[in-house]
């Protein structure tokens, strides 16, 4: 017997795979990169669930993974270990022709770099119909998507701009464009208003939010800007590697926050430094158990011991 089963079973669960009904599945998610006989963890055993149809933000310091958990799930890196899933892809497994598949048709991706979106030669609407031609789309059908997509992230107006002739915020809602262009599962955006001013980054994200509320689409993007956060139901943050804390706005335009930490399998929970720090917690937290929740002290005997 397997110990996840030993695990499952001591926990008197019934028998169910991890995540089933999500659209995306991340568990014990790892990604050593070896340089030089280097070993960096950049990914320390993750775990994520994001439901079909949900926009999450993730935030967390740089050097923190975000964008190797992002570069795993659009397709382009391959984990060291652990399960990672999305849309019924499994992508330790996936190969050659499943994986060009994949990101051609299941997920869709912006980058912050603008220029990196967006062929500097093609005009808007071209862009946009590239990626459809690729996956085998009609010219005509191309074409009204294109200006379709446009028209709903409200950059209409650039359809025969090329990107040199428009701005960083417009280029990258043209660029948000070409990632739905082939209607993707799931659209990734890494830090995609990295490189803009905060009332342009605004429409961006408001682009964002107007995908995932017309279409449907699952959305993850990380980012730095934490206003942006209060205005997404979920954000994530990522801590050296692993998902820590969340934050929970329910209701329809983002109730009040509600802090969350993420509890692994293991029993694993991370406390928020600032709790931590605030209550002086160090080493060993002392835990009482109430019918409904559990209690987590500072240890005051080690503190007074300490004191002597
Ligand atoms: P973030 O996007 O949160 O800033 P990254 O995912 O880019 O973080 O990086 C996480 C860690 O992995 C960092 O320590 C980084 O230096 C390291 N890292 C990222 N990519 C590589 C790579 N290709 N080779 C070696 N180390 C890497
Ligand atoms: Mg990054």
């Amino acid at each position: 017997m397997s110990t996840l089963q030993e695990l499952e079973l001591a926990a008197g669960k019934p028998k169910e795979v991890y995540g089933e009904d999500a659209k995306i599945v991340c568990d014990n998610l790892v990604r050593i990169y070896k340089t030089d006989g280097i070993e960096v963890q950049a990914l320390q055993g993750l775990d994520l669930l994001v439901r079909g149809g949900e926009l999450v933000a993730i935030v967390g310091a740089s050097g923190s993974g975000k964008s190797t958990l992002l570069n795993i799930l659009s397709g382009l890196d391959t984990p060291t270990a652990g399960v990672a899933r999305v849309g019924g892809f499994d992508l330790l497994t996936m190969k050659g022709r499943d994986r060009l598949r994949y990101r051609r048709e299941t997920v869709g991706f912006i980058w912050q770099q603008t220029a990196r979106n967006l062929l500097p030669y093609l005009n808007a609407a071209d862009n946009v119909a590239l990626p459809m031609g690729f996956a085998g789309k009609k010219r005509r059908f191309a074409k009204r998507r294109a200006d379709e997509l446009l028209e709903m992230l409200g950059v209409a107006y650039c359809a025969g701009r090329r990107p040199g002739q428009m701005s960083g915020g417009e280029q990258q809602r043209v660029s948000i464009a070409v990632a739905l262009a082939n209607d993707p599962e799931v659209v990734f955006a890494d830090e995609p208003t990295g490189e803009l001013d905060s009332g342009t980054s605004q429409q961006v994200f408001d682009a964002l939010r107007t995908a995932n509320a017309e279409l449907g689409v699952s959305i993850v993007v990380v980012t730095h800007d934490h206003e942006v956060t209060d205005q997404v139901q979920r954000t994530v943050e990522i801590r050296d590697g692993r998902t820590s804390t969340e934050v929970l706005r329910r209701g329809e335009h983002g109730g009040p926050a509600e802090q969350f930490a993420v509890l692994d399998r293991a029993g694993r929970v991370q406390l928020p430094r600032e709790y931590i720090d605030d209550l002086r917690m160090r080493d060993r937290v002392r835990l009482t158990k109430d019918p409904d929740h559990i209690g987590v002290w500072p240890d005051l005997g080690s503190e007074s011991r300490e004191g002597e």
